[in-house]
């Protein structure tokens, strides 16, 4: 299903979450390219820029929005997101005509990609991107859960929240193993 610029471009993205990590955002990377070479990358920025709607998938969409638009029609973009998109990405992606989302980790909490185009308008069904996910999602999800804990000290009942979900969907499947390793007293 993924093939070697996959798992290379997601690479890439970790790196991008990483770097918001560090800095104190949520750690979220998103790479942007067409025809598997890369056209732009970024990271989560919403406590850096004190906006909400900074999103790693939204910064690097509005940012490289004309290349998209002026791309060859045969040619095929991709976003490579770490976590699940949230609605307002998912909308910046059928707004610029992306052809396919791949992202890591799902989000419990704020993914949409389960959204149902043909709910919403027959507009939506026209060109909705192809989306997949599971490459590196428990890279992703380990530095999720770390930035949890960082804002644990300060946030309390984001950081309660944000682990309750996660500790749900981890009794289901691969998390609890991520977990296990964070030592988190819940
Ligand atoms: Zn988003």
């Amino acid at each position: 299903m993924f093939n070697e610029s996959d798992f290379k471009y997601m690479k890439m993205a970790l790196g991008e979450a990483k770097i918001s990590f560090q800095r104190g955002d949520l750690p979220v990377g998103a790479v942007l390219t067409i025809d598997e070479k890369l056209i732009g990358r970024g990271g989560n920025c919403a406590n850096t820029l004190d906006k909400w709607s900074s999103h790693a998938e939204f910064i690097v969409l509005d940012m490289f929005s004309r290349t998209l638009k002026n791309k060859e029609k045969s040619s095929v973009s991709t976003l490579y997101t770490t976590w699940e998109p949230c609605l307002m990405c998912l909308s910046i992606s059928r707004m610029n005509r992306l052809d396919r989302i791949v992202y890591a980790c799902p989000d419990p909490i704020g993914g949409a990609t389960k959204l149902n185009p043909s709910k919403i308008g027959e507009w939506y069904t026209k060109k909705w991107s192809k989306i997949e996910h599971g490459i590196y999602k428990e890279e992703s999800f380990n530095m999720l859960v770390k930035y949890c804990i960082v804002a644990l000290s300060g946030l309390l009942i984001i950081g309660n929240c944000l682990l309750y979900n996660f500790i749900k969907v981890g009794e289901d499947n691969i998390y609890l193993h991520g977990l296990s390793h964070t030592h988190f007293p819940v």
